[in-house]
């Protein structure tokens, strides 16, 4: 069903890494994945949330007034959130004075997007970029993705869209229709080793991949690789075999990084990397060759995937 409204976290101007030339990345808050290298932890969620940065409090004591659940508490000079109370309702934020506590989602309508996008046109098309909208998984708000991506055609912008694929069918047919391309993220082969790194299992996404790609749109795929994981022989033939059917454009590997860490203690979140590591870079070009080989083009990237600025 078609929706006006669309909850976000982020929008990136300037993006180089989300589909070609230069782009504005819309980040939609909410995914069903719960990959191990994850770098933006505040679109796991489908509702706004409380962010809290230590480093910026002026020790005021205006939050723990306002707050009805006793979940922002002094202690000393020190301030602590318990998260697990913390109901999300943002009447600490509006206090806070220093911006140490602020709300992270935003509700944000089709007409205010394409406002936005308006001001960098000129720049999509010199550079043959437009837009992406990425996450988060933004298929989980395909109503809006499917408002928002026929305006932003109506507005003659190339359109991207960037998927883990882990949705029913009938969310990509509301969207390919106004879709220029699809980033398709395939995070592993194996199901076992897909379930370890994303709490998920892969069929759905391997099938929505497979219709995907024999509809014929325009798709790039993006692998994170992470050492000793997704990056054995196994799993790269495996992928190379899925891939290597025709229909893709490009292959993007995005070795693991942990540029994103910081996030996770200023959400109240743990974070377990479960040992990652990048690949050697041995093991990275072997596996650039071996898809090269095949005809395939390849890109490594620099950063992991839906990076988030915020
Ligand atoms: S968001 Fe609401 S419940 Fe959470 S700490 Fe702030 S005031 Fe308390
Ligand atoms: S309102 Fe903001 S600055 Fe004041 S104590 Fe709370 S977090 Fe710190």
């Amino acid at each position: 069903m078609a929706s006006d409204q669309g909850l976000i976290t982020n929008i990136q101007r300037f993006s180089l890494d989300d589909g070609p030339g230069i782009r504005t990345t819309v980040f939609l808050k909410g995914c069903n994945l719960r990959c191990a290298w994850c770098h933006n932890p505040e679109c796991l969620e489908s509702r706004p949330q409380l962010q809290f940065n230590p480093s910026l409090c002026v020790h005021c004591g205006r939050c723990s007034v306002a707050c009805s659940e006793q979940a922002l508490v002094r202690v000393g000079k020190e301030l602590r959130w318990h998260s697990k109370a913390c109901r999300h309702c943002g009447a600490c934020a509006g206090v806070c004075p220093s911006d140490a506590l602020s709300m992270v989602g935003r509700f944000v309508a089709v007409d205010e997007l394409v406002a936005l996008l308006a001001r960098d046109a000129v720049y999509y098309r010199k550079s043959g970029g437009g837009v992406t909208l990425s996450g988060g998984e933004p298929l989980l708000q395909a109503g809006f993705c499917q408002s928002a991506l026929k305006r932003f055609r109506e507005e003659g912008f190339h359109t991207a869209v960037d998927t883990a694929g882990l949705v029913e069918w009938s969310a990509f047919e509301l969207v390919i229709p106004y879709t220029s391309l699809f980033l398709f993220d395939l995070k592993a082969m194996d199901k076992t080793l897909h379930r370890s790194l994303t709490c998920q299992d892969n069929h759905v996404i391997i099938e929505n991949f497979t219709r995907l790609r024999d509809s014929g749109v325009a798709i790039w795929v993006r692998v994170p690789l992470a050492g000793g994981k997704n990056d054995t022989k196994a799993e790269m033939d495996r992928l190379l075999e899925l891939v290597g059917k025709g229909g893709i454009e490009r292959v993007e590997f995005l070795p693991y990084h942990e540029y994103g860490r910081g996030k996770y203690d200023l959400l109240g979140f743990f974070y377990d990397k479960l040992d990652l590591h990048p690949p050697s870079i041995k093991r990275q070009n072997e596996i650039l060759e071996k898809f090269q080989g095949n005809g395939i083009p390849v890109h490594l990237s620099t950063k992991t995937g839906k990076e988030n600025a915020s």
